[in-house]
C-alpha cells in the first residue's frame, strides 16, 4: 500500500477499490503509533491518488474508533466524535481514520470522485489474527488450550460482534448502490455483549475448563490507556438504502471461529 508504483499498477488493472488494507488492532496501535499513522494516513492518500488517476469507484473502510468516547448507543452516523488527548495512541488511530474519511469525502466533492465510507464495528470471524489483540481469537485460543482467559479491566466493557461474511455482503452491496457514493455508512451488529460475558460464552461453547482472569488496563496495554465502555451501532442507514441487516449471531461466530482453532490445533499436533 505504500508503494505507490504498485498501488498504481493493482488499480491500473482493477474495475473498483476496495481499500482494506491498515494498520489495526488496539495493541498493535498501542506498540507501534509511528507505522500506524504513516500505514493509514500514506496509505489512505496513495490509493486515493490512484483512484482518482484511474477514475475508480473507491470504498475506503474505515472504524467505529471514529467515535471515541462516545458511550452513546446506538451511534449513528452523524454522532460526536468524543477523544481524549492526542498524546494517548488509541486517539491517535482514530484521528488517523478520521483523515481517511476525510479524504475520501474531499476527493468526492472537489474532484468528483465516486467514493464511498464504511464505519465497521468489531468485525471478526474466521482467519482473524490473534496477534493485533483481538479479542475472539485470543480468548478462543485459550478456551482452547486450556489456559486462563484475559479479560481487561471489569469487563464490563460491550461490544457488538459483526461476522466477516455479513461486512463482506454489507460492502458488495453499497458498492453495487449508486445511492451510496459520497456517503458514510456504519456497518455493525446490534447484539451487544459485555467482554466478561463473552469469556463465559466462549468457555461454555468450548466445554472448556479454564478460568477467566481479570488483567488491568495498564499491564495489558500501557499506563493511561483509555478503552470504550460502549460501543454499538445504529445501522438504520444502511438498511434503509440497500436492506442489510446481520444474518449471523454471536454463536454462529464463535462457532465458526472454534471450529477453525480446532482444525488448526489439530493440524498443528499431526505435523
Ligand atoms: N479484550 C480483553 N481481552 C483480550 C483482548 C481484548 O478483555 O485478550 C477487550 C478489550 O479491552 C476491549 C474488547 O475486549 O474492551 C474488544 O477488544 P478488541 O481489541 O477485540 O476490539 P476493540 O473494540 O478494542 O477495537
Amino acid at each position: 500500500m505504500l508503494d505507490e508504483l504498485a498501488v498504481d499498477e493493482a488499480v491500473r488493472q482493477c474495475d473498483v477499490v476496495i481499500h482494506l488494507a491498515a494498520a489495526v488492532g488496539v495493541k498493535l496501535i498501542v506498540e507501534q503509533p509511528l507505522y500506524s499513522l504513516t500505514t493509514n494516513i500514506r496509505g489512505a492518500i496513495s490509493v486515493l491518488q490512484a483512484a482518482h488517476r484511474y477514475r475508480r469507484k473507491v470504498l475506503v473502510t474505515s472504524t467505529s474508533e471514529i467515535y471515541g468516547k462516545n458511550g452513546a448507543g446506538p451511534l449513528s452516523e452523524t454522532a460526536d466524535r468524543i477523544l481524549g488527548s492526542p498524546a494517548v495512541s488509541r486517539w491517535a488511530y482514530s484521528t488517523s481514520k478520521a483523515v481517511d474519511e476525510i479524504l475520501a469525502y474531499a476527493y468526492h466533492r472537489e474532484r468528483d470522485l465516486p467514493t464511498i465510507v464504511v464505519r465497521l464495528f468489531n468485525t471478526v470471524g474466521p482467519r482473524q489474527s490473534p496477534a493485533y489483540g483481538m479479542v475472539i481469537p485470543r480468548l478462543v485460543r485459550q478456551a482452547l488450550a486450556g489456559e486462563d482467559l484475559t479479560v481487561y479491566g471489569d469487563g464490563s466493557q460491550t461490544r457488538c460482534f459483526c461476522h466477516v461474511s455479513d461486512a463482506v455482503e454489507a460492502l458488495i452491496g453499497l458498492l453495487d448502490e449508486p445511492r451510496a457514493e459520497g456517503d458514510v455508512f456504519n456497518v455493525g451488529s446490534s447484539e451487544e455483549i459485555s467482554i466478561g460475558e463473552l469469556a463465559s460464552r466462549i468457555i461454555e461453547r468450548t466445554e472448556s475448563s479454564s478460568r477467566i482472569v481479570h488483567v488491568p488496563y495498564d499491564v495489558a496495554y500501557e499506563s493511561g490507556f483509555e478503552d470504550m465502555a460502549r460501543r454499538v451501532p445504529d445501522t438504520t442507514k444502511i438498511n434503509q438504502l440497500i436492506g442489510w441487516t446481520p444474518k449471523r449471531n454471536l454463536d454462529d461466530i464463535l462457532d465458526d471461529v472454534i471450529a477453525e482453532v480446532r482444525a488448526e490445533q489439530a493440524g498443528d499436533a499431526t505435523r
